[in-house]
């Protein structure tokens, strides 16, 4: 009965790692209280697995921050920056790397492949000095051991951790990353000897960039790598663990070929074409761990499906022990124990397994494979399924045939961006650079207070509304002190942009406990859409109107936009995601159209996420592209020329896909600018023609740090060099909430003045 697990969720089921690393961060609990956590929260994951049947168990996968920056410790990669002279590397180094302290900034952190964790890249330069510097690979291998508990340790591929790395700052040009190949796998021959003398006899070797579009000099590089590891590793079996989309049929050839490698791990989920492959040809007397079990969601396992998947693998691989049920990457991915929901009903808790219900699933999954069928569990799975298949909640006709008749045809607003800039320019009559902010401003532990007490039904909605309506008018007043041209209300009354929305439209489940690690100590909560969406109210209306009330200056109705709600929560996986997205697109068109009824004449909406949910594999973008940007066309579709629509997005490498941005025809883009050094402006120099207004943002809001005048006015200048100044706009990069008040009035003050400054200039 094989059965595997690719990694498991570190935070705990109820964030107590989260809360551990924080106090001691705060110094309010020291080291080894932090180290307690942590051993106990390894020791109740391993138990469980071993309790539930798991042949092989994962180690090495808790981090106390990040597996990139382990392994980065494992080598000893540390920049000269953190002043670490050698030795075992402690938790000073260690989180210096991660966080930053009193003197360096952090190292870069960026987004693993297409998922909302975030991984601290290496920094690698021709310098660097590889050496064996945490033993933690080893250590938590004999950890599960003394716990009676064998293990199969977890290792970032080499080739992986190099392609995954950024050249050290002065050589970015220059230096070839793969160059450094031999002399990291110096230090992996002796992390392997390692565990092969404290007794391991499995390792897996996590290798996810196996799924990109790599060249022969970069396949070659795995090639390279494993021969010269395969001495070392001869005695132990050898998984390369491979997840997140399809193998590239190129790569699968490379992959299959490896020297000293025993056993191949895949994504069956995201990797239907995978199949194919395996089906063409799969090395005789190797494993195959099948990864059928949905790491990256909450929904229960399809166990009839997935077993008839995996007796056509056996037909390949051969009965016996050489095909492993798996889960189609780590679960890190999705939410810990759905024991801990107590507010979800018990018909829609029957259609969810999180991470402690899927290692069930696998070990169920395999025990069927060997001829076992746990009977009861398979037939209430079957139930559940069809149930959910079924069930009147999921269903609504209106909504299917409503999408189904956006089919086929195209949605765009009927007169071009710059017709329509200039009928609202008469009605808006807004000066040249015209100013604004994204949305929210400072959420102050007050606002949470009314919140969260209005939610727990502590105090009446007059008492609600009425401090909401005093905090909108606070802002508003600022904005007018600051003169700011066109208007925000602050965002008072959300927790989160879209978990806002999600629990005001139907289809959607909101969990307790649902927590997935983002960054760090760092989780969110997304929200569960299970059924087809629709609007039963309108959600904004009530609040622009108040804001625009108070003043007569333009005030920014703020929506969220489809796409963003989409790749910000848990998604169906019985319709295709653009389905989903189509239904919201449409929920969302009616916010719009009733917001420009109730005279709000500037209407945004956030596609913050857009860009986050661009597949990895090329050959799958324009087709992701393409139905992303007609969602979001269809929400502000029906709008008169006068009214204006802006959109907001996040994160800067929007190069590669600027011509879908210029697709979506948003009248105004206010777009994250300030830390690409300019990386978007390149894209206008070098003649993309862009008519549309824009705003890169001429501040970085993630730093408390106050941008000066000068600073600022000297950013819109290199802006006005390559970008007409009728379409310019000045706002900072994204929402203001998570800054203080001390931080964003003399920030906000120091961006009109620059303004106004080059205002006089023109
Ligand atoms: N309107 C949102 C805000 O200002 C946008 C947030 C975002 O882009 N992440 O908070
Ligand atoms: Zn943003």
């Amino acid at each position: 009965m094989a059965s595997h697990i690719v990694g498991y969720p570190r935070m705990g089921p109820k964030r107590e790692l989260k809360f551990a690393l924080e106090s001691f961060w705060d110094g309010k609990s020291s080291a080894e209280d932090l180290k307690k956590v942590a051993a106990d929260l390894r020791a109740s994951i391993w138990k469980q697995m071993a309790d539930a049947g798991i042949k092989y168990i994962p180690s090495n996968t808790f981090s106390y921050y990040d597996q990139v920056l382990d392994a980065t410790a494992t080598l000893g990669a540390v920049p000269p920056r953190y002043g670490w002279t050698g030795g075992e590397i402690g938790f000073d180094t260690y989180f210096s790397m991660a966080r930053g302290n009193a003197t360096v900034p952090a190292m870069e952190m960026t987004k693993w492949f297409d998922t909302n964790y975030h991984f601290i890249v290496p920094e690698l330069g021709p310098e660097v000095k590889f050496t064996y510097a945490s033993h933690k690979a080893v250590e938590e291998y004999k950890e599960a051991k003394a716990l009676g508990v064998e293990t199969v340790p977890v290792l970032i591929g080499p080739v992986s951790y190099l392609l995954l790395s950024k050249p050290a700052k002065g050589v970015e040009k220059t230096f070839s990353l793969l160059s450094l190949l031999p002399k990291v796998l110096a230090v992996y021959k002796e992390v392997i000897a390692d565990l092969k003398a404290a007794g391991a006899t499995w390792i897996q070797f996590d290798e996810p960039t196996l799924v990109l579009d790599l060249d022969a000099h970069k396949l070659q590089a795995f090639t390279d790598a494993y021969a010269e590891l395969a001495p070392v590793l001869s005695g132990l079996n050898v998984l390369i663990e491979t997840y997140f989309a399809d193998i590239p049929a190129e790569t699968y050839k490379t992959l299959t070929s490896l020297n000293g490698v025993t056993a191949y791990g895949f994504d069956l989920v995201r990797g239907t074409q995978t199949i194919d492959l395996i089906k063409g040809g799969f090395p005789s007397g190797k494993y195959l761990f099948a990864g059928v079990v949905d790491g990256r969601n909450i929904w229960a396992n399809d166990l009839a499906g997935s077993l008839s998947t995996l007796h056509a693998l056996e037909g390949i691989v051969g009965k016996g022990d050489k095909l492993v049920v798996s889960t189609s990457c780590s679960l890190l991915h999705t939410a810990v124990d759905l024991v801990n929901e107590t507010k979800l009903d018990d018909e829609i808790k029957s259609w969810l397994a999180f991470a402690a219900q899927k290692v069930v699933e696998v070990n169920a999954l395999a025990h069927a494979l060997a001829g076992h069928k746990n009977e009861a569990f398979f037939f209430a799975n079957t139930a559940a399924q069809a149930s959910r298949k079924s069930s009147p909640r999921v269903t609504n006709e209106a909504v299917q045939k409503a999408a189904a008749a956006l089919k086929g045809s195209d949605h765009r607003r009927a007169t071009n961006v710059s017709a329509r800039l200039d009928a609202q320019q008469k009605k808006l009559n807004l000066p040249i650079l015209p100013t604004t902010t994204i949305g929210s401003f400072p959420q102050t532990p007050e606002l949470r207070r009314v919140r969260r007490e209005f939610k727990a039904g502590k105090i009446s909605e007059e008492e609600y509304v009425t401090s909401i309506k005093e905090e909108i008018r606070k802002v508003v007043e600022l904005q007018e002190e600051l003169d700011i041209d066109v208007l925000v209300h602050g965002e008072p009354e959300r927790n989160d942009m879209v978990e806002y929305f999600g629990e005001q439209l139907s289809g959607f489940a909101f969990t307790v406990n649902g927590w997935v690690q983002s960054y760090g100590s760092r989780c969110v909560k997304p929200p569960i859409i299970y059924g087809d969406v629709s609007r039963p109210k309108p959600m904004t209306v009530f609040w622009s109107s108040a804001a625009q009330s108070m003043t007569k200056r333009p005030m920014k109705g703020m929506l969220t936009g489809p796409v963003t709600i989409l790749n910000w929560s848990f998604v169906r996986n019985d319709q295709p995601r653009s389905e989903t997205t189509y239904q919201i697109a449409l929920a969302i068109k009616d916010e719009v159209e009733d917001l420009e009824k109730a005279g709000i004449n500037v209407i945004q909406i956030d596609e913050a996420a857009l860009r986050e949910g661009l597949p990895l594999r090329k050959s799958e973008q324009a087709h992701y592209l393409d139905w992303a940007v007609h969602a979001f066309r269809i929400t502000n579709v029906g709008v008169q020329d006068t009214t204006q629509i802006h959109t907001h997005m996040c994160y800067s490498n929007f190069n590669d896909i600027i011509h879908s941005i210029i697709d979506m025809d948003a009248d105004v883009i206010t777009i994250e600018n300030s830390r690409s050094d300019e990386k978007l402006l390149s894209v206008f120099r070098e003649g993309v023609k862009y008519g549309a207004g824009i705003g890169p943002g001429v501040y970085d809001i993630h730093s408390p740090r106050i941008p000066p005048t000068e600073e600022i006015a000297d950013r819109i200048n290199k802006m006005l060099a390559v970008l007409e100044k009728n379409i310019l706009w000045v706002n900072p990069d994204c929402g203001l909430k998570t800054r203080k008040y001390t931080e964003v009035k003399p920030a906000l003050t120091n961006m009109v003045a620059a303004a106004k400054l080059i205002r006089n200039e023109l």
